[in-house]
């Protein structure tokens, strides 16, 4: 087998259990593995440490499969890691309340590179790394091997493919392609789920518990929901007692199905409204009419992909928060999230406490939000951890 030899400054975290070696921790490559191929990682001394997959085009030179010697990376490799992850979630599968939710959560599930979300009867699969394309095939078998799932649709059109050196792909991988009108359950609502032209594999699986907690604190009044994409935060906030809900976002499909999804649950449908527009003109367009609302949600798309984008990432993040603090009435909930894995939760907040400090308001914070159980972060992986979020209350 390839070796990948590693500097000795860097065995640490190997041993620590680290999944990830970067291209500087590279001392020697030995036996040119082709792109995905699995490869010995050793340290200079010739010490056993991992066995991990390759990837040649990414400065994430390698993503460990295992750190046990005997363990072999095989199809029964594919198979067990799948079947440890779903069976991990099975009190959510077992409730019935949930049809929707993640079953492979990449790193944290031993898998990296790979993703799987269920829907129903469907399963969605995102491929992301050169490793985890090489063993696709594996991966798909150990899934549909299951026969507890009707089809598999592969959304691995993601722009993380091309630092792999990988093309963008996309459509039906095994069974039967997906239904039209695909329906998942979340405790008690119902929501349309577009998993062939939808955002990610088509829905928002990691806001379900945030969801619930919306759903939960408001129940009256006025609510904009920025960012809504197809309406998960409306519709909790309607079925919570919403009179109005006002929704953005720039993509006129997903508000669509968000209208379809409040008529879905049975919601008055002129009880909610839509923007299709860009959320930081909006805000200020709707302060310059002096519009108030009482309670704002703010789920902006990850902004900053990198560390080195962290410091533009505050701004934005600061100018929709100060924004947002103009438009609650005193008394009213900022439900404001971050799902950006480098913006740490400490620096989230102290970027929410300078919006209220900038937009003249006094507000304490009566909630943090984070990730729900199918969404892991092992502990070995810190930077598995990227949604956070904070309820605040404006004073009155
Ligand atoms: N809150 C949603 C998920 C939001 S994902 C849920 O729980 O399901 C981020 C959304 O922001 C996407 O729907 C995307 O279309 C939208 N978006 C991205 N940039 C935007 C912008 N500048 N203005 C408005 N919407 C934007």
């Amino acid at each position: 087998m390839p070796e990948l030899i590693l500097k000795k400054s860097r065995v640490r975290s190997v041993l620590q259990r680290h999944p990830w070696i970067f291209s500087g921790s590279v001392a020697d490559v030995r036996g040119d593995p082709a792109p995905g191929a699995t490869v010995d990682v050793q340290s200079e001394s010739g010490d056993w440490l991992a066995r991990a997959a390759y990837s040649p085009r990414s400065q994430l030179r390698a993503r460990i499969w295992t750190w046990d010697k005997d363990e072999p990376v095989d199809e029964a490799f594919f198979r067990r890691r799948v079947d440890g992850a779903i069976r991990s979630r099975r009190r959510l599968a077992e409730s019935g309340a949930v049809t929707g939710y993640r079953e492979v959560h990449a790193e944290s599930d031993g898998l990296p590179g790979i993703v799987v979300d269920r829907y129903s009867d469907q399963r969605v699969v995102q491929i992301l790394s050169a490793g985890a394309e090489a063993w696709r095939q594996a991966i798909l078998d150990a899934l549909g091997g299951r026969g507890d799932c009707q089809g598999i649709y592969e959304r691995s059109d993601v722009d993380v493919r091309a630092l792999e050196g990988l093309p963008e792909r996309s459509g039906p991988a095994w069974g039967s392609p997906p239904p039209e009108d695909l329906v998942i359950r979340e405790n008690g609502l119902r929501f349309f789920v577009d998993l062939v032209g939808g955002q990610k594999t088509g829905f928002y699986l990691d806001q379900r518990e945030n969801r619930g907690v919306v759903r939960g604190l408001i129940t009256g009044g006025e609510v904009l929901d920025c960012f809504a994409y197809s309406g998960g935060f409306s519709v909790a906030a309607l079925s919570g007692g919403a009179e109005r809900v006002l929704a953005i976002d720039s993509s006129a499909p997903a508000l669509a199905l968000a209208a379809r999804n409040v008529a879905l649950n049975d919601l008055r449908s002129e009880r909610f409204e839509r923007i299709d527009g860009d959320v930081f003109g909006e805000l200020r367009r709707l302060r310059d009419r002096a519009r108030a609302f009482d309670a704002i949600i703010l789920d902006p798309p990850r902004l900053a992909a990198t560390s080195a984008q962290v410091h533009r990432a505050a701004r934005a993040y600061k100018d929709a928060n100060l924004l947002a603090f103009k438009l609650l009435r005193p008394g009213g909930l900022l439900f404001t999230f971050s799902c950006s894995g480098g913006v740490t939760p400490e620096l989230f907040q102290s970027i929410v406490a300078g919006a209220a400090q900038d937009a003249g308001v006094h507000a304490s914070v009566i909630g943090w939000l984070g990730q729900p159980e199918d969404h892991p972060v092992a502990l070995t992986f810190p930077e598995g951890r990227y949604l956070k979020g904070l309820v605040c209350r404006r004073a009155t």
